[in-house]
């Protein structure tokens, strides 16, 4: 694809769109049978595969409260890179930045659980990137919401939940602002180029739960930081209706 700069001197986006639109998201329900819930989420060319695994038992700080846990791990594989990725496993302990995005992706999904609707049992959510394109953390939140919510409809088609313990939804969406110009989510050409680097997680109803922005060089205004949370605000208003459509599938399908 040319990225060449057109004439008016704005950098042309990944599949033509506008400064507000996403890329092509797709969302493909079950991707992992042996995982209780399961999502492939694609956006673009970052593709990241998500599982909800159900374990009958709570960290033992937690025990005998009634309540349960919802944690999350997140990995790219090493191929998902040009240059190989070594496994965290062969170099003995996992790097700062996935600490940092699994901490951000397990407490962007709590805020939407009633641990004490979930008992006492803990649902591991699993995040691990096929191939990486720029917004795999935000990718991992919006798509380990439908794995971990495909995880609650079954155990409640099992019988071992009455209710579902998601409170309500989350999604998360990456935009930056690159050459000045404020960008929806970032692909890696513009994310690796951008001034203001920005991640934004909000809930199906549009309150916020977390916003990391950075200013690489120049220091973000707050006009600016305005006009990225309504490109993230719609963007995410998009990625819900996904979610939606993905769960309301899989869920009659089964
Ligand atoms: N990236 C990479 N190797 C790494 C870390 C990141 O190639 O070890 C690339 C990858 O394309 C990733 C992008 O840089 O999606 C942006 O990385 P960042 O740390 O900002 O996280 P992300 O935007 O994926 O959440």
């Amino acid at each position: 694809m040319s990225r060449e700069r057109g004439i008016s001197g704005a950098r042309p986006r990944s599949y033509g769109r506008p400064p507000d639109q996403l890329r092509p998201a797709t969302i493909e329900a079950g991707f992992v049978r042996t995982a209780t819930g399961s999502a492939l989420i694609s956006m673009g060319e970052t593709r990241v595969i998500c599982t909800a695994s159900v374990q009958e038992s709570v960290p033992r700080w937690m025990a005998g409260q009634g309540r349960g846990w919802v944690t999350a791990e997140y990995g790219m594989l090493p191929a998902s890179t040009g240059a190989r990725k070594q496994r965290d496993v062969t170099k003995g302990r996992p790097d700062g930045r996935t600490v940092e995005i699994q901490r951000l992706i397990g407490r962007s999904l709590r805020g939407v659980i009633d641990f004490s609707a979930l008992g006492e049992r803990t649902i591991y959510v699993d995040c691990d990137v096929l191939q990486a394109d720029g917004g795999t953390r935000c990718a991992s939140i919006t798509g380990g919401l439908v794995a971990l919510r495909l995880a609650c409809e079954r155990l409640i088609s099992e019988g071992a939940l009455k209710r579902s313990p998601l409170t309500g939804t989350v999604a998360a969406v990456s935009c930056g602002i690159v050459d000045g110009v404020p960008l929806l989510d970032l692909d890696y050409p513009e994310d690796s180029a951008a001034e203001v680097d920005a991640n934004v997680v909000m809930t199906g109803e549009g309150g916020l739960v977390e916003v990391q922005a950075t200013a690489e060089r120049t220091p973000l205004s707050r006009a600016h930081l305005d006009e990225l949370l309504a490109l993230a605000a719609g963007g995410i208003e998009s990625l819900r209706g996904l979610q939606e459509e993905t769960v309301a599938a899989a869920t009659t399908s089964s």
